[in-house]
């Protein structure tokens, strides 16, 4: 079959395909939470003091003995292998973005050859699948097999249900023979134990008697793109790298903002219950879900958690969008750019931090010690911002992501603040000395419980910042829709930490030395705000003038490639702040580096290999048959004497032989292999390699426009984009 019967079959295909069989799923109350054993469920099956055992390791992380892990262990099996499990897999979380599972059965002979079945607590608690396999970077484990994943006990265990089986999932993280986190989940729980630490130290300076463990919470908005399989399936592209390497845009765009918010075609309606259901019953708060600005993009945005939590649910959720697509006859998009001139996805993420005892620590408050309290904290977010701008951009950067930062759709490869006009004022007028304690000292009525309800009021929100203050919690906007959020909240939960600690040393000289308190946070603020308030900015982060200012006048940095990124890993402020923390080591944080800038040279290396191969065997055999059938009706016409017009035909032949000299450009630049050292290899990726790419596109693009729509190979923008 050639490529354009097969394009044309798709959509034949798509117009009349029928719905993807579904059953009615059970009431939310029957399937909420119906696959997770949670506190709930253990509190059903477990003994008193078994149940207290486990609910304090879940509530504190603090270790649970090994008599207690074997009766939490058997209690789960036997709820499992209810639910129709023979299976239970130790999931984790490398360095990729992806999840890892070994699977192992329950089952056992036993010497009579009959099948038992075994699950105890050191089996729950320690996994031991091949390490050597899954990326490490510079750790060389000195048994270079072995890796460790040990149960969170955080993080519920569910059932993965399959057609026709079930596995009991156990959330772990995963470290080498060493002790050293080859995994993001160790880092993020670290993470957040620093920053808990640190708040800890704040709070009672601040008087607080009371403090129960601060933890993060995150909630995470991912985009994504739906598009029909069939069309997927005829573009090597899209399977591959997940975006279109190749593709004119289309006559209709998204110029007329009609997708945003509009009618969700039937079948997406359903896929998107489909998710829901499936998200309930693993416990997932699902929350939003509606059409994004691009045509065929949607957004699903769960209800925040516990970060460590929310950071399982996300992969979770990842994994979910993907395999479900495919029973819907879609394939899911994470990529966060998988159509030129077509906004990108990104993943939204909102992160506060706060107790059981003072609440949100984000939040304004309504007394005047909540306001403080407020003030100290979100102070304590700008000073990191601006401190480690640098750091914040290397863990949003990938491949995928360089497309989307920076254009004018995404937050701006600058990190900046966004606090909102009231609340910039309330900083401002401290830095200016207008804002003081009166003499007496005491509470002061700062009035902020105004910005509360004004900065929630979404109109009002600025949309071109990569960070901006929403009311009671920061929004990190700038995150790719394929990324795990665990570096992002490592990243901000370490930074936090650190501005905590300096806050607290602060005070603590202040206090000491018989200075009121109100006046000493206000002196600790000025100081913050003198020192990093150029990184606050409410103006519009796509303007050229900001780009501009942001670098001559403010000192922050644009960082437009992951190359230009990634470096921030290895230097010292950065190495200073995970080891001081005790959130990674350097050579833990060195091995990141080492990862993360692999698989960038991977993922481009894959997209080149690519635009070579879908360059020469698919878009120039159908240029040359156009080519080849105007050439024989114009000769053959002009032999008639009818003068024909050969426009055409030369536009068609002078863009595929530039496209095929491109082609031989990008294959010998590929061919380059001695690089004196990473940084060097990652800015040649960002720098001659992608730049080829783009000129091979620009000629195939061109070809698309003049080539006969019946002879194009590969399904069109307005095809993939439009046709559901
Ligand atoms: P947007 O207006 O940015 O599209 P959404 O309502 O779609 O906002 O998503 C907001 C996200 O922020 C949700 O996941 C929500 O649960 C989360 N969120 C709300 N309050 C907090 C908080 N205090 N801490 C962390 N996340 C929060
Ligand atoms: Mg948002």
């Amino acid at each position: 079959m050639s490529g354009n019967e097969s394009r044309l079959q798709a959509i034949y295909q798509i117009t009349n395909r029928e719905s993807a069989a579904m059953e009615k799923a059970g009431t939310l109350s029957e399937i909420w939470a119906s696959d997770v054993f949670n506190l709930a469920k253990m509190e059903d099956s477990l003994s008193k003091n078994a149940f207290k055992a486990i609910k304090k390791t879940v509530q504190t992380g603090e270790a649970l003995d090994s008599s207690n892990a074997d009766i939490v262990a058997a209690a789960m099996k036997e709820w499992a292998v209810s639910k129709g499990a023979k299976f239970y897999s130790h999931i984790f979380y490398p360095l990729t973005h992806a999840t890892a599972e070994k699977h192992d059965g329950f089952i056992i002979t036993n010497s009579d050859g009959n099948a038992i079945t075994e699950f105890t607590g050191s089996l729950l608690i320690k996994g031991e699948p091949d390490g050597s396999s899954f990326p490490n970077g510079s750790i060389r484990m000195t048994n270079a097999a072995r890796g460790y994943t040990a149960w969170d006990p955080t993080s519920p265990v569910y059932i993965q249900e399959t057609e026709i089986g079930a596995t009991l999932m156990i959330p772990s993280v995963f470290m080498s023979w060493t002790g050293e986190a080859l995994d993001k989940k160790i880092p993020l729980l670290r993470s957040n134990d620093a920053m808990n630490k640190a708040g800890s130290r704040v709070l009672s300076l601040m008087g607080e008697t009371d403090i129960a463990p601060l933890n993060s919470s995150c909630g995470a908005e991912q985009e994504y793109f739906l598009v029909d399989s069939n069309f997927a399936n005829s573009r090597p592209d899209l399977l591959l790298t997940g975006r279109t390497l190749f593709g004119a845009p289309s006559a209709k765009g998204q110029e007329f903002d009609d997708h945003y918010f509009g009618a969700i075609p039937a079948r997406v309606q359903l896929y998107m219950q489909d998710i829901e259901d499936q998200l309930y019953k693993l416990g997932i708060p699902a929350k939003t879900s509606h059409n994004e600005v691009a045509p065929g993009q949607f957004e699903i945005a769960p209800y925040f958690e516990a970060a460590n939590v929310a950071a399982d649910h996300q992969q979770q959720l990842m994994t979910t969008l993907k395999a479900t697509a495919k029973k819907h006859g879609f394939i899911c998009l994470l990529h966060e750019k998988p159509f030129a001139g077509i906004n990108g996805s990104g993943k939204h993420v909102n992160w506060s931090v706060g107790n059981a005892t003072q609440g949100n620590l984000l939040d304004p408050g309504q007394t005047p010690h909540d306001n403080l309290n407020f003030l100290l904290f979100c102070g304590a977010v700008i000073r990191g911002v601006h401190k480690f701008g640098p750091l914040l951009r290397s863990v949003i950067a990938s491949a995928g992501n360089d497309h989307r930062l920076g254009a004018n759709e995404a937050p701006p490869a600058i990190l900046s603040v966004y606090l909102g006009e009231q609340l910039e004022k309330v900083y401002e007028d401290i830095k200016e000395g207008k804002l003081t304690p009166s003499k007496a000292g005491g509470e002061m009525d700062l009035g902020l419980s105004q910005i509360l309800n004004f900065e929630r009021d979404p109109g009002d929100r600025n949309r071109t910042s990569p960070f901006a203050f929403t009311g009671n919690r920061f929004e990190f906007r700038a995150v790719g829709s394929a990324q795990s959020v665990s570096g992002p909240l490592v990243a901000m939960n370490t930074m936090l930490a650190d501005s905590l600690n300096w806050i607290a040393d602060k005070l603590e000289g202040a206090l000491s030395g018989g200075t009121d308190k109100t006046v000493a946070v206000i002196e600790v603020l000025k100081q913050l705000i003198e020192e990093n308030g150029n990184v606050v900015f409410g103006g519009d982060g796509y303007s050229s003038e900001w780009h501009e200012k942001a670098v001559s006048e403010r000192g922050l940095k644009n960082i437009p490639t992951t190359a230009d990124a990634l470096p921030a890993l290895q230097e010292e402020s950065v190495k200073e702040l995970f080891s001081s923390t005790g959130v990674l080591s350097p050579i833990e944080l060195e091995s990141r580096y080492e990862v993360y800038a692999e698989q960038y040279i991977l993922a481009i290396e894959v997209e080149a290999k690519l635009v070579v191969d879908m360059a020469t065997t698919m878009i120039y055999p159908a240029a040359t048959r156009y080519l080849s059938e105007l050439t024989m009706t114009n000769s053959g016409l002009n032999e008639m004497g009818i003068e024909m017009d050969n426009s055409i035909a030369m536009t068609v032949a002078t863009e595929a032989s530039a496209m095929m000299t491109e082609v031989a450009n990008l294959k010998e630049a590929m061919a380059k292999e001695d690089f004196a050292d990473t940084d060097e290899h990652t800015q040649y990726f960002a720098n001659t390699i992608l730049g080829l790419m783009v000129a091979v596109r620009t000629h195939a693009d061109t070809l698309e426009t003049v080539v006969a729509d019946e002879l194009w190979p590969l399904p069109k923008y307005h095809e993939m984009l439009f046709i559901k």
